[in-house]
């Protein structure tokens, strides 16, 4: 076989080459490696530089991979962003380890072609032949759930276990659960205060959603909202999460004036058609002031702005507040900053609570600061867990805190006695 291949093909056709590969290797004794490596941020790349500058550099991470392996061993582009690759002659599996290791750090420094630089970010998932009676389909099916894995666990590089598969099959289980949870009222919202930087009066509060499960425990949002994102579960969930907390708020004592309330959003309920219908319905329902409820989304939502910049200016129109959440862990250009549609910017918690004794992460927060001041937009800082660091916040003249230090995210009964005690 010549050594590499790296045309984009088809899942059947790789399948084909992996099926020669272990034939050829039956008359051996050397056992055969798989490695599937995966560009993570291609959406975003293409988002960012448009598919003219982004398809010719995956070919020319196809050749960068090609330069990195052994004489023996092959490449194959199939799929848009996948590359399988076959490690002939393998003695281990700690072999599989140093080459997935070896192309991770290489994609690492950049792949250059023409000029254009682009920084891939690769997750790799591998597995190994171990008998004669290997089939290709599954090998792939191996090298596929590794990969899976990997990017459940938030890991660069997995190779397959059996354990693997069921913990996913264990979180497919976990979707089924979730509409049933919502109707026998295990689902449940929470409320964090967010008070002013400047007296600490509270203005408003997050909503936050908790997951009791009979048979699971508590589960933390962490795990069961993507499964939700990823599954379609998610709909139900934040639907009923704005009713909730909507309804709620009508019990919670007037002490502080009118508190605005802000929701959760997932990227992908954004564009969502019945997004405004369902706040409309709700804010009607329960006599919500439009401009006292606040769509926080994430920062990821804004790497499609052709896309979701007309769902935030249309929320906006209506008179919703648009916070853009962890702010500073995603990627956001500035060249369109001026135009994002939004109230305010939260600046993620890992910066706030390093920033007094990291100098480095104290500049990121300043400069959000005063970057959003100068587009107009208003900041609040999560994670604020002392005094300390709320009082370097409010001399960076950060707009609102929220974080421990004031109070944790509590249960409705517990936040209302939280209100009525509470002294700035
Ligand atoms: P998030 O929106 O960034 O929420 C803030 C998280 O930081 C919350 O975790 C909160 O408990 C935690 N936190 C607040 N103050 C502090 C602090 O001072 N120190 C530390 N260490 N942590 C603090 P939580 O409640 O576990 O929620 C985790 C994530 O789950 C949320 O991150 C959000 O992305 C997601 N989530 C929670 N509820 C919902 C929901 O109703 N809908 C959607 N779509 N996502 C939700
Ligand atoms: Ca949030
Ligand atoms: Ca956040």
């Amino acid at each position: 076989m010549e050594r590499a291949i790296i045309n984009q093909t088809d899942a059947a056709t790789f399948l084909r080459t992996l099926e020669y590969a272990l034939k050829e290797r039956r008359n051996g004794t050397s056992s055969l490696g798989l490695l599937v490596a995966s560009v993570e941020n291609l959406d975003e790349l293409i988002s960012g530089f448009g598919h003219r500058r982004v398809l010719p550099l995956l070919g020319a991470l196809g050749e960068k991979l090609c330069a990195m392996i052994g004489a023996d061993d092959s490449v194959i582009r199939f799929g848009e962003a996948k590359f399988g690759i076959l490690v002939k002659d393998l003695k281990n599996e700690g072999h599989l380890v140093l080459a997935a290791n070896k192309i991770l750090r290489e994609v690492r420094r950049g792949i250059d072609s023409g000029g254009d630089a682009l920084e891939a970010y690769m997750r790799i998932g591998a597995t190994a032949s171990c008998g004669s009676g290997d089939d290709p389909d599954r090998m792939l099916q191996q090298a596929e759930t590794a990969l899976l894995a990997a990017r459940e666990e938030k890991r660069e590089f997995l190779l397959y276990e059996p354990a693997q598969a069921s913990r996913l099959r264990s979180a497919l289980g976990m979707a089924k659960e979730i509409d049933v949870a919502i109707e026998r009222g295990e689902i449940s919202m929470y409320y964090q205060p967010k008070v002013a930087a400047v007296d600490r009066r509270p203005v408003g509060a997050e909503a936050l959603m908790r997951w009791s499960s009979p048979t699971r425990g508590f589960v933390p949002p962490d795990v069961f909202i993507p499964v939700a994102d990823e599954t379609g579960h998610i709909e139900s969930l934040t639907w009923f999460g704005i009713n909730a907390a909507f309804r709620q708020r009508t019990d919670w004592p007037d002490r502080w004036g009118p508190l605005s309330i802000a929701i959760n959003v997932t990227p992908s309920l954004v564009e969502h058609a019945d997004l405004e219908e369902q706040l409309n319905n709700a804010r009607g329902l329960w006599g919500v002031p439009a401009d006292q409820t606040t769509v926080e989304v994430t920062e990821n939502a804004l790497m499609r702005p052709e896309q979701c910049f007309g769902a935030l200016s249309a929320l906006r129109r209506n008179g919703t507040r648009v916070s853009i959440d962890d702010f500073g862990t995603g990627y956001s250009s500035l060249s369109y900053f001026n135009s994002i549609p939004a109230d305010e910017l939260k600046i993620d918690k890992s910066f706030v609570m390093k920033m007094l004794d990291d100098d480095g992460y104290a500049r990121v927060v300043r400069s959000i600061i005063n970057l959003a001041h100068g587009f107009g937009l208003r900041v609040t800082a999560e994670g604020v867990e002392d005094p300390r660091t709320a009082d370097a916040l409010a001399a960076l003249r950060c707009d609102f805190l929220q974080g421990y230090y004031f109070a944790r995210p509590l249960p409705q009964d517990e936040f209302k006695v939280w209100l009525k005690e509470y002294r700035p």
